[in-house]
């Protein structure tokens, strides 16, 4: 089989709390499967590469001066993201990346950045830069087929609206606006959400969604992953989850110790 690749854009500049690790998570759960798996980057300036080529393209988070760096830069790549969108390409986008990919984002300032309109929302931050949705966030997804608790650190200002396809229901933490009922944007071949984490270490299951996905796209055809002793990263997943949703958690070996 050819080797599965990804392309990761701007990882010098989108990597808050972390979001590079997302990469390094997919590209160990293929090589724990003996799947071949490639990652290459795209740094600003750089020719303009055939996105279609990948199999999964991903923008990690940025501050405000990190988006309007390269701001200018991504609009130059639109009309090729444009055609490995159409194309099925995986797209997976984190906060700032998932705000660019978007109408436009409107900072704290009034300075506004116009984003690559590949999806109808738009995000704008209030006036006040203290004012910000921070902290753990719990979501529920059915993006796989059933409900999957997903959990993550949210840390933005900017408040979107205008989302069709949320990627997931907000059930501990904001999400898109403030005390928000639903969290990202989401279609077959996209996630974007708010989550940092980095999110794929967190939640192992979702990352294998993303992995089957890019596969199936890779090889025209269904795919069964072999699966991975991740009773380590479930018991974190769980755990995380169930202290802050408040559920019941103290039987697991793993809590006994945890002073939560
Ligand atoms: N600058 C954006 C905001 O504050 C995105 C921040 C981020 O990527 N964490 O809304």
């Amino acid at each position: 089989m050819k080797p599965l690749k990804i392309l990761h854009m701007y990882a010098d500049i989108l990597d808050l709390y972390g979001d590079s690790g997302n990469m390094e998570v997919l590209q160990y759960r293929c090589n724990m499967r003996q799947i071949p798996c490639e990652c290459h980057y795209y740094h600003r300036g750089d020719p303009i590469p055939d996105f279609s080529a990948y199999d999964l393209i991903y923008l990690g988070g940025g501050a405000d001066l990190e988006q309007r760096m390269l701001s200018a830069d991504l609009l130059r790549c639109k009309n090729s993201l444009q055609k490995a969108y159409t194309e099925g390409v995986f797209f997976l986008m984190i906060c700032g990346g998932y705000q660019l990919m978007g109408n436009f984002y409107r900072d704290a300032d009034g300075n506004e950045l116009p984003g690559l309109g590949l999806f109808d929302y738009y995000t704008i931050a209030p006036n006040s830069r203290k004012k910000r949705c921070i902290g753990n966030i719990v979501i529920q997804t059915t993006i796989t087929g059933e409900p999957l608790d997903v959990v993550g650190f949210e840390n933005h200002g900017g408040q979107t609206s205008g989302v069709s396809k949320p990627f997931g229901k907000v059930l501990f933490g904001n999400g898109n606006v403030f005390e928000g009922a639903e969290e990202g944007y989401c279609e077959k071949n996209v996630i974007a959400t708010y989550l940092h984490g980095p999110l794929l270490s967190k939640n192992p299951k979702l990352a294998d969604y993303i992995l089957r996905s890019c596969l199936q796209h890779h090889t025209d055809q269904p795919v069964v992953l072999q699966p991975l002793d991740d009773a380590l990263e479930n018991a974190c997943h769980d755990i995380l989850c169930a202290r802050l949703l408040k559920k019941e958690h103290s039987s697991h070996p793993i809590a006994k110790n945890d002073k939560m």
